[in-house]
């Protein structure tokens, strides 16, 4: 190891893990800016939370049979013995808030937004990494279909706004009782039972833990024993039927397309009835850009009063992925004014003047290599900059600069007090 090390010396970021780079990271910041405000717009307010909660909120959460809290959990002792976890989702962390500030006690239902990175130890490819970033709301304290829809709606909205024509894939999924999907997963468990030998190796062992999570498998041994699988479609009570149709019927009021799977399970074990998500073209096999539903237990199990809720998340960088190259930038703050200063005594009267600009509010840089002349024309264009004020010893002489406007290539002289002026107008 030692040997290695002093071959190269650099280290580089941990597996699964990236660094944002501009100028890619004002799209990617802009991306997130750009939900928040759209979810603002909704009545969404932001929320932050914990980078890290104790384990047993994701644990009693996410639940203990979910991939994400048996396999994927990045979970730690700190020094005063406390098991922690790098947060993998954010809806735990938000319902843990919600509870323990008593958010419930107002009005109904709390609606509430996140932008933040989540963690989960997954295996590394394109569209999947260790952290990523998510975007996602969440209704809570209502157990009305029009939050659903409200809800669908607004992920869908956003989703076209950053140029991706995701198709919404809807399902209900019950609720967990003996006449709804405790009933069902029964039915499921034998029928999966008979068709164990059938089944990938690695889905037999979950049957009798967590038999809808079949449905997820990527193995096409199960896939194809799971084509004639009873749905639970056929096994919901009446009033999780009936709660799905009004769902439906919102969408459709509302004009968003969706598609029926009743195949779609959802990996987290919190969700109940509506099940959603969004998927894109152009991802590979991680196409689900996002996704979400209700999960009116969650509070519950985690000491909290009754709050019937539903949300999604959707993932930045699949987002970012999606919409490839060719999509529409995000517009983002810059340099409206590259300074160009030639000889010693203008270089001395450069940061000045930038200084000048950007206390007056307006976008300034600069050369700070000492560069010549067409070198730092070179970098006033790659800047950006709308603007080069150029300072030569004949302008300083006269107190003035020269304004060239970098769209047109018209210039003109202007006095050293009137650059802040001129550009604002
Ligand atoms: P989930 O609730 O697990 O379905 O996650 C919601 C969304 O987050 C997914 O549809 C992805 O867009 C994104 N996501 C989940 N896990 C990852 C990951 N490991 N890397 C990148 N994006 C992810």
């Amino acid at each position: 190891m030692g040997h290695h090390m002093a071959q190269d010396q650099r280290f580089r970021a941990p597996r699964g893990t990236y660094d944002v780079l501009p100028p890619e990271s004002w799209q990617w910041l802009a991306l997130m800016r750009t939900a928040l405000d759209t979810f603002a717009r909704a009545g969404y307010r932001p929320i932050e939370t914990p980078m890290f909660e104790h384990t047993e909120v994701f644990e009693r959460g996410v639940g203990a049979t979910s991939e994400v809290v048996t396999k994927q959990m990045y979970t730690f002792t700190d020094r005063g013995g406390r098991s922690l976890t790098l947060r993998p989702e954010l809806t735990a962390g938000v319902v843990r808030a919600v509870v323990e500030h008593d958010l419930g006690r107002g009005s109904l239902p709390v609606k509430l937004a996140y932008a933040g990175p989540m963690f989960r130890q997954e295996r590394p490819q394109k569209g999947r990494y260790r952290q990523f970033w998510q975007v996602g709301i969440e209704a809570l304290g209502s157990d009305e279909p029009d939050v659903d829809a409200e809800i669908v709606e607004v992920g869908d909205r956003f989703l076209r706004s950053c140029g991706l024509e995701p198709t919404l894939v809807l399902n209900s999924i019950g609720h967990p009782d003996e006449s709804c999907r405790l009933g069902y997963n029964k039915v499921l468990g034998e029928f999966l039972d008979e068709n164990r030998d059938a089944l990938a190796p690695e889905d037999r062992a979950r049957i009798a833990t967590n038999p809808l999570r079949t449905f997820d498998s990527k193995e096409a041994r199960t896939i194809e024993v799971m084509t004639r699988a009873p749905l639970i479609s056929e096994f919901i009570c009446d009033a999780c039927r009936s709660h799905f149709e009004a769902v439906k019927h919102s969408l459709s009021v509302l004009d968003v397309a969706f598609t029926i799977d009743p195949r779609l399970v959802r990996g987290l074990d919190y969700y109940t009835r509506t099940a959603f998500e969004f998927v894109s073209e152009g991802l590979g096999s991680q196409n689900a850009v996002g996704g979400g539903g209700r999960y009116d237990g969650l509070s519950e199990q985690l000491g909290g009063p009754p709050l019937p809720a539903i949300g999604f998340s959707l993932g930045v960088d699949r987002i970012l992925l999606a919409r490839g190259e060719s999509a529409e930038k995000f517009a983002v703050p810059g340099v409206s004014v590259y300074v160009v200063a030639l000889g010693a005594t203008a270089r001395s009267r450069a940061l000045s003047l930038a200084t000048e600009l950007r206390r007056a509010g307006i976008g300034a840089d600069l050369d700070l290599a000492g560069r010549g002349m067409k070198g730092q024309m070179k970098d006033a264009a790659r800047s950006g900059a709308r603007w080069a004020a150029i300072v030569g010893e004949k302008e300083l002489a006269a107190g003035e600069v020269t304004l060239r406007d970098l769209e047109s290539g018209e210039q003109e002289r202007v006095p050293l007090t009137g650059v802040v002026g001129k550009v604002q107008a």
